[in-house]
């Protein structure tokens, strides 16, 4: 660290290096949403930064990255010149630091009572709405604080973000409102999931993700990886004289404003409420990467004002990583459901925050050979809330010599047959149908995407044994007495479970699509189908040029989806489940962007027909009302619109003309990620 650096040469040297290195993590973390190194190691490269610019200022430059924000907006998007900076937050990692904000905020402010509010530092993505006469205007990134990427069609897919908002009569026609749009962590684990099955690189964290959801050329793919947020500042403050009275009225005006807030009297009640949620966060459905620590009074924040890259009012705490350093005792591998092999770490086991960790995924064969993991290596696994635990490196210095890189086995280990991997693929697959891991995690995968509790893989694997279940569609036929013969189960489990069994029969498509475990088909692909078919027969007479018409169904997908609903084996499954007393409900509520809203639509159209709108609406989870009453959101107008539109006009009813409809429908286009 900077304690060896003696002399200014040294120091300078230093210096450049530790500077290349922060340029490059930053573009992989905020251009590439792709980040090599962990954020405990930048924060380790940037606070010796700091430290070295401290003791020889002479050597400060403007383009050090201490002197600014985030990263260059991206070239693909539009760029938004912010109105006021968007700025980072000064650091701290130990609860001195926090004292001694406190100390510079009272030298700041002088002899005064300063009240602190602490809010949940939500590990997102900074984000700026901008508002004109209740509408919501424009979305953008935080860019390099000064210019960011304009979002505004992705973000308004985002169900949390109000597309217009009731104001205050106070309040300027134009105003902006800025918070963090993250990924939940269930989000996240289906993503990355999807991504794994698909052979495509995972993110990193909920961060990078959200990040790569709202930077997305086509807005249904970010609407499809179900983003949230939550809002901290307006400006202008309309009235508010505090932080806490800016949550409270962000939340009054209808924005996501988190609720584990609190104001404090002094820095104590401040660190115990660090204390507190470093306990906790694990418990939350979003990661958190420390606590925000704001002066409450708008007044005192004017006054101690704003050093280059953020403001003295405000310090964020964060939590020490989540990181161990333990040894690969072996890399075993798993087959999965569609005879996918997943190498798996078994590790020595070690504590991170409070829960043993004894395996990592290692995903596939590339991330190996990528991270170069091999049995005996000492590495750093890393664990972020409930994300599985992963290596985030290993520790080559360890190594001993005569390691050699793990290979891939020749062939699978439960069934024996030849493991193939396709060229231009990821993934190392057992080929043969009958492979008994497979069958067991197809029927695990069913049970789970139908919501049938109560099927555990030891209940499953002893129905495979006794030859009771070859395919899902045996399900559908088992009586209690075969239940009863099997291990663990008495007359009221068995009943319990046949009534799950028989509750999970009325069902949707999307559910049905993602039980039948079609290779690249999750929950996403799945919903995509759906909207576009509307039936399973429909799908079933789909060719592969049907498939890609859909926007985000890309060639492997298609190919996959059209082979999978030709095959012989495949109709006779589906034939059989619907047989059986499946029923696909026709969609009714959809999740989607429009969630929530109620349309009324009046007037011709020009460019689509009434039909072709209403099932766009619908598609993007909204509702049809047929009159026009304080409870409707939207009123679309085309040529010679009827009485609805006076009506409208007097509820204060917001209208849409053709134009502003079709941009909240959004296009469709065929990019995929
Ligand atoms: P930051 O994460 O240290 O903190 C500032 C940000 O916190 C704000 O911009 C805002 O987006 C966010 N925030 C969340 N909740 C908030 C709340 N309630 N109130 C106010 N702000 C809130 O700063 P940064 O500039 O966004 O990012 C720098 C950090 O990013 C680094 O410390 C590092 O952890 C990470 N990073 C990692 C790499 C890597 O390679 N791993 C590279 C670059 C940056």
């Amino acid at each position: 660290m900077s304690s060896a650096v003696t002399s200014i040469e040294a120091a300078e040297a230093r210096i450049l290096e530790l500077r290349t290195k922060i340029d490059r993590a930053n573009r992989q973390y905020y251009v590439l949403d792709h980040p090599e190194i962990t954020d405990a190691e930048y924060d380790a490269l940037f606070r010796e930064l700091v430290e070295l610019e401290t003791q020889y200022p002479e050597l400060v430059t403007p383009d050090s990255p201490t002197q600014r924000v985030g990263g260059p907006p991206s070239d693909a998007f539009a760029k938004v010149t912010h109105r006021t900076p968007m700025l980072s937050l000064a650091n701290a990692f130990e609860r001195e630091d926090v004292r001694e904000f406190d100390k510079r905020v009272h030298r700041g402010l002088g002899d005064v009572k300063v009240e602190y509010v602490t809010e949940l530092k939500i590990d997102g993505l900074a984000m700026s709405l901008l508002y004109e006469d209740g509408r919501y205007k424009i979305g953008a990134t935080r860019g390099d604080g000064y210019v960011g990427e304009d979002v505004t069609p992705n973000v308004k897919t985002i169900p949390s973000v109000p597309l217009s908002v009731t104001i205050p009569s106070e309040f300027p026609r134009a105003f902006e409102v800025r918070g963090e749009v993250y990924m939940p962590k269930r989000s996240f684990q289906r993503l990355n999931a999807e991504l794994a099955a698909e052979g495509k690189p995972l993110f990193a964290n909920p961060r990078n993700a959200a990040a790569g959801a709202v930077r997305q050329l086509d807005p249904r793919i970010t609407a499809r990886r179900r983003l949230d947020t939550f809002m901290y500042a307006l400006d202008p403050a309309g009235g508010a004289r505090s932080q806490e009275q800016i949550l409270g009225r962000l939340a009054e005006m209808g924005f996501h404003v988190n609720e584990n807030r609190r104001k404090h009297d002094d820095i104590e009640g401040v660190i115990a409420f660090l204390d507190e949620w470093q306990e906790k966060r694990h418990g939350l459905d979003y990661e958190i990467d420390g606590i925000v620590i704001k002066v409450n009074d708008l007044g005192q924040q004017a006054e101690l004002g704003f050093v280059s890259r953020s403001p003295r009012w405000a310090l964020a705490f964060k939590f020490p990583p989540e990181q161990a350093e333990t040894v690969v005792e072996e890399i075993k591998v798993y087959v999965g459901r569609t005879g996918t092999i997943t190498p798996v770490a078994w590790l020595t086991p070690v504590q991170i925050g409070g829960v043993t960790i004894s395996r990592a995924t290692l995903h596939n064969e590339d991330e190996v050979a990528r991270k170069d993991v091999r049995p005996r290596d000492h590495v750093i696994i890393q664990r972020a809330g409930d994300v599985i635990p992963e290596v985030v490196r290993v520790l080559t210095e360890k190594r001993a010599t005569t390691s050699r890189p793990w290979r891939m086995p020749k062939k699978c280990p439960e069934c024996g047959t030849d493991l193939v991997r396709e060229p231009g693929e990821s993934a190392t697959r057992c080929i043969n149908p009958i492979c008994p891991a497979q069958v067991l995690e197809h029927l695990r995968h069913f049970v789970a995407a139908l919501d049938i509790e109560g099927f555990g893989y030891a209940t499953l694997q002893q129905l495979i044994d006794r030859t009771l279940v070859k395919d899902p569609a045996d399900l559908y036929h088992l009586v209690k007495e075969q239940f009863l013969s099997l291990d663990g189960f008495a007359d009221k489990s068995a009943q319990n479970l046949l009534d799950r069994i028989e509750a999970s029969k009325p069902t949707t498509l999307v559910r049905f699509l993602v039980a039948l475990g079609i290779n690249h088909v999750g929950w996403t692909m799945a919903g995509l189908l759906a909207d576009h078919f509307g039936t399973i027969e429909r799908l079933q007479a789909a060719t592969v040029d049907d498939l890609r018409v859909i926007g985000g169904v890309g060639p492997t997908v298609a190919e996959e989806v059209s082979e999978y609903v030709q095959r012989p084996e495949s109709r006779t499954l589906i034939q059989r489940l619907l047989a059986a007393g499946i029923t696909i409900k026709p969609p009714e509520r959809v999740e989607g962007p429009l969630s929530g809203k109620t349309f009324v639509l009046t007037g011709t159209l020009s460019s689509l027909t009434r039909g072709a709108a209403e099932e766009r609406i619908k598609a993007l989870g909204g509702v049809i009302g047929s009159g026009v009453s304080k409870k409707t959101d939207y009123l679309v107008v085309g040529a010679d619109p009827g009485s609805k539109l006076e009506k409208a006009h007097r509820l204060k009813v917001p209208v849409l003309d053709e134009a502003a409809f079709l941009e909240l429908i959004g296009r469709p286009s065929d990019n995929a990620r």
